[in-house]
């Protein structure tokens, strides 16, 4: 019978006073009939940027080590709850932080085992708060739950075999399963780390394994927004998605998804919910294979912006009318494994962003050979988000004359080939102001459309 996925991130767990509004959550979703559901859980928030510098800065490790403690005794001290459940795992964390002062610099996978001590310590905290609750509960570490990756530390790809591991080990347990979120292991049995954010990918992967009713992402917003708020404080949740939409908005910056989670539900078409820990009550955002065009004027559902993008650009007056110049340059990048995002081409050049510039130096060499190239820092790319929005008449042209009005350089365009989504670049200083702008101009602040109604 089939079950939910139930993640909740490290902003719904993170205060103490938010866990038992999750434990009420989780506890409620125990009563309807079936199988209890799955729930996935990262770390306290906080503590994966805390585990980060402590792996970044071994000058500073001891008393970093010392407030990864504090952070969570003060936790379970709070709750009242998990003391004797953690103490075990405070244990390992004194032994491993211990070895690690000593080491220095870490390799990629002494990185990942630091890194996943947050989500262990969270899992053995949420499972004893269940279980303080009547509820049977046990806490699970994905690698023995069956979720075996590739050895990609810090960036690791479920393998294929994980799902049906995944299934056999979840669909035995008829208790609630509290599994760590962010974590996967490699065949021979080593921890490693699916990427910043990717607690929402491994609810997703579980969810697909169980071939989950729904996967319920719980976070600290009534759903996906129609901007960031942290730019737009007024911006409002968007009822209903389709994969195509979220999926846009994931990757260009709407950090409430991780790109990757919804890879997974559209393999198996299963809806995903972004909901609220604090008011669970709401009706938050449904992501499902295909979703309504919105009422809204211009049909734009949500923007989201992206920055730290570089752009690259290869001009080659020598490949004008010639074959071949374009697999050419996308041949480097394949090669330097370095992922594109926008590309823009005219007859002589083309240009490209990227968001991860890792690789880049190595790849530059081999650019230069093909024509000369001009690298630009400090870029940011907006989505502008909504089925059948870049193909209403108009929008290009309105919102490229909002941008202009206030004087905003626009300095590469794109329109996605996914017919869902507008993009283009701008300077990061004017990133905040551009979104701003947009949401206004495109009738996203407003409750009821009407006055910037394009054309019919
Ligand atoms: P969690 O700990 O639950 O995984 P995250 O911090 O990863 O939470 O993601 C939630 C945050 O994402 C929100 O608090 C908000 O600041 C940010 N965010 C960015 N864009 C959006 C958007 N379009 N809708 C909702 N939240 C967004
Ligand atoms: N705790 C991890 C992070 O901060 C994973 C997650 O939050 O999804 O990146
Ligand atoms: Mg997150």
């Amino acid at each position: 019978m089939s079950r939910v996925v139930m993640k909740f991130g490290g902003t719904s767990v993170g205060i103490a006073s938010n866990l038992g509004e999750a434990i009420r959550i989780i506890a409620r979703e125990t009563r309807t009939p079936g199988l209890p559901p799955i729930v996935v859980v990262s770390a306290l928030s906080g503590v994966t940027n805390l585990l980060v510098d402590f792996c970044a800065l071994p000058s500073r490790r001891e008393a970093l080590a010392a407030r990864f403690l504090e952070r969570h005794e003060s936790y379970v001290a709070e709750t009242g709850f998990g003391a004797a459940e953690i103490t075990p795992l405070l244990a390992q964390w004194r032994q491993l932080a211990q070895a690690s002062i000593a080491l220095g610099a870490l390799t990629a996978a002494a990185r990942d085992r630091v890194l996943a001590m947050g989500e262990r310590l969270a899992a053995a905290i949420v499972a004893a708060g269940l279980r303080a609750h009547g509820l049977d509960a046990q806490a699970v570490l994905a690698g023995d739950a069956g979720l075996v990756t590739d050895e990609r530390f810090g960036a690791a790809h479920p393998l294929p075999e994980a799902t049906e591991l995944l299934g056999q080990t979840l669909s035995a347990m008829t208790c609630i399963a509290v599994v760590t979120g962010f974590l996967g292991r490699t065949l021979d049995g080593r921890i490693t780390t699916l990427g910043r954010g990717g607690s929402d990918f491994s609810a997703a992967i579980l969810g697909a394994a169980v071939q989950a009713r729904e996967i319920q992402i719980w976070t600290d917003t009534s759903g996906m927004l129609s901007a960031d708020p942290r730019i737009v404080p007024e911006a409002r949740p968007v009822p209903h998605l389709s994969f195509a939409e979220a999926s846009e908005l994931a990757y260009f910056g709407a950090k409430v998804l991780h790109p990757k989670t919804l890879l997974p539900a559209i393999d198996r078409g299963i809806a995903v919910r972004i909901l609220n820990t604090a008011r669970p009550d709401d009706a938050g955002s449904r992501i499902t294979p295909a979703a309504e065009p919105t009422d809204a004027p211009w049909r734009v559902k949500s923007i989201a912006c992206k920055k730290a993008v570089t752009a690259v650009t290869i001009v080659s007056t020598r490949m004008l009318l010639a074959h071949g110049f374009l697999a050419r340059v996308f041949e480097v990048f394949g090669r330097h494994h370095l992922v594109v995002d926008l590309v823009t081409t005219s007859e002589v050049s083309i240009s490209i962003t990227l968001d991860d510039t890792c690789r880049l130096d190595d790849a530059l060499a081999d650019l230069e050979g093909i024509g000369r190239v001009e690298v630009r820092e400090g870029l940011a790319v907006i989505a502008v988000v909504g089925e059948g929005a870049p193909t209403r008449v108009g929008l290009a042209g309105h919102v490229f004359t909002l941008l202009g009005g206030v004087g905003l350089v626009v300095e590469m365009i794109s329109q996605g080939a996914s017919r869902v989504n507008l993009s283009f670049v701008v300077r990061e200083e004017d990133a905040d102001k551009a979104v701003r702008l947009l949401h206004r101009g495109l009738g996203l602040d407003m409750e009821v459309p009407a006055a910037a109604a394009p054309p019919r």
